[in-house]
């Protein structure tokens, strides 16, 4: 994951660049049932992080979908919560496994999916502030090349 080259693409809408900053809302952490993918090497990294072994960190913490690892998920007060979302006293969401959190979780919004087209960014952004102010001009600046190494890194 992430070796593979960030190529341009005919229709890259967004090659002025995008702004995005996460305002932790945790909404994409929370929600409806979903999966958060990772590979063994992901797997190493949080297990070393949480100080447990790979093979005790899928027990506790993972499940397997059609031979594929996801991260378990929890009832919470909005849906299903990824099970390392925490939240502080303000309300504010907090990653438990945040420097080594998966690469689906780092490349958010930037997923080919959402850059398809802006609508499908705009659509992307309807539970996501970080998405929406950025949409309006606010945030970090996130350029092309920034862009596609982001998108390009989860596709299969
Ligand atoms: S939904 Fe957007 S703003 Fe909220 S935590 Fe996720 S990335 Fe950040």
């Amino acid at each position: 994951m992430g070796s593979r080259e960030s190529v341009e693409m005919p229709d890259e809408w967004y090659r002025e660049g995008l702004r995005f900053t996460c305002t932790q809302c945790g909404n994409c952490c929370t929600g409806e049932s979903g999966y958060v993918w990772f590979n063994d090497e992901e797997l190493e990294a949080m297990a070393r992080y949480t100080e447990l072994t790979p093979e005790r960190f899928v027990k506790r913490h993972a499940h397997k979908i059609e031979g594929k690892w996801s991260l378990n998920e929890r009832r919470g007060p909005d849906g299903f919560d990824c099970v390392f979302l925490q939240r502080d006293d303000a309300g504010k969401a907090l990653c438990m496994i945040y420097p080594v959190r998966p690469m689906q979780c780092r490349t958010w919004p930037f997923w080919p999916e959402n850059l398809d087209t802006p609508e499908d960014y705009v659509r992307a952004g309807k539970t996501c502030p970080g998405l929406q102010k950025g949409l309006q001009g606010e945030g970090e600046f996130v350029p092309i090349e920034q862009i596609r190494i982001r998108r390009d890194a989860t596709e299969s």
